[in-house]
């Protein structure tokens, strides 16, 4: 059978075009089709080998205007070609500033059983597409490559030839190429002349604490969980205002994560009106935001606050959205 490789295209940087080819800061992203972005690398036949590429665009956004709608959207066509026997892996164009949570977010609702055997790979760029140098091809061509790779599975990222997982990955850097890190994990391998070199075995698809079946995410309802951040005087004003009472039409706040300092602290007086919305019935979570490690449980004060269990505050938020949304359907 016909092995095919899936692009689905969200827009981004790799999609972008400026004015100048020596401009790669004041460029517009998602002006180009992933059907575009293909047709201009000649090279893909050879690394596509004998897999037909399928393509489809799912979005065309600049990825800091990522949203929920979206992203049922994606997690609903990669679901699809996930079960189809004769896809073999997936490729997802992306914008970089959003790259980690999507990638996360899909790896907590896509069915393990589809990521068992194969990889949804996510790609972008740091340069637009009318760069002198882009960066954006030579990511799709590791994208495929690592789409294809016999021990590829799950959901993985592919920047500058390296390559992370969902769950660790984090940009990290605004404008260098390599924007990239999986912190304290490090990466998964690296994509060298079109073959993958592991560092660490691919991990099996995690086992994610919440189920949330694609067909009950709708792009209408989520559940409004915020993030606030720890930092020289702090106060609960942003919380207590979060937490007021929702002028009509507009969803209350469900959730908040607190991206504390260090080891997840927080200000004390920030801490009270934590506690105070947490009393409520607000979930309430404490990341750190620290870019590397993690909250180390027992030593920290705030007990009183459970910890994200590694994840960062970005990710923290999601995975308390998903735990929100699979409640609700509990009844
Ligand atoms: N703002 C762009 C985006 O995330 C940045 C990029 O792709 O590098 O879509």
């Amino acid at each position: 059978m016909l092995k095919k490789i899936v692009f689905l295209g969200m827009g981004g940087t790799i999609a972008g075009t400026a004015e100048s080819a020596t401009d790669n800061v004041g460029y517009q992203a998602a002006q180009l089709g992933v059907e575009q972005l293909l047709s201009a690398l000649p090279a893909l036949r050879v690394t596509l080998a004998d897999h037909a590429p399928v393509v489809e665009q799912v979005a065309q956004i600049d990825s800091k205007d990522m949203g929920w709608p979206q992203w049922c959207a994606l997690a609903s066509r990669v679901a699809h070609y996930l079960a189809l026997p004769d896809v073999r892996g997936l490729v997802i164009t992306h914008g970089t500033d959003t790259l980690e949570e999507t990638a996360f977010f899909l790896s907590w609702v896509l069915p393990a059983e589809g990521l068992a055997h194969k990889a949804v790979v996510l790609t972008c760029a740091m340069r637009p597409s009318t760069s002198l140098s882009p960066d954006g091809p030579q990511n799709l061509l590791d994208a495929v490559a690592l789409a294809r790779a016999p021990d590829a599975r799950g959901v993985l990222a592919v920047c500058a030839g390296t390559v992370h997982a969902a769950r660790d990955v984090q940009k990290v850097h605004p404008y260098r190429l390599d924007a990239f890190t999986s912190g304290d994990a490090g990466p998964l391998g690296y994509v060298e002349e079109g073959r993958v070199r592991w560092v660490h075995p691919c991990p099996p698809a995690a086992p994610v604490p919440v189920q949330v079946a694609i067909g009950q995410l709708s792009a209408q309802h989520w559940p409004r969980v915020e993030i606030v951040m720890n930092y020289a005087g702090a106060t609960g004003a942003t919380v207590r205002a979060l937490c007021a009472p929702a002028p009509h039409g507009s969803a209350s706040v469900r959730g908040i994560v607190v991206a504390g300092t260090g080891n997840g602290t927080v200000h004390q007086d920030l801490e009270a009106a934590l506690q105070e919305v947490q009393g409520q019935g607000v979930r309430v979570v404490r990341a750190t935001r620290c870019a590397w490690g993690q909250v180390v449980p027992g030593t920290e004060p705030g007990a009183g606050l459970p910890h994200s269990e590694g994840l960062s505050p970005v990710k923290a938020r999601i995975a308390l959205m998903l735990e929100l949304l699979a409640s609700e359907s509990k009844g």
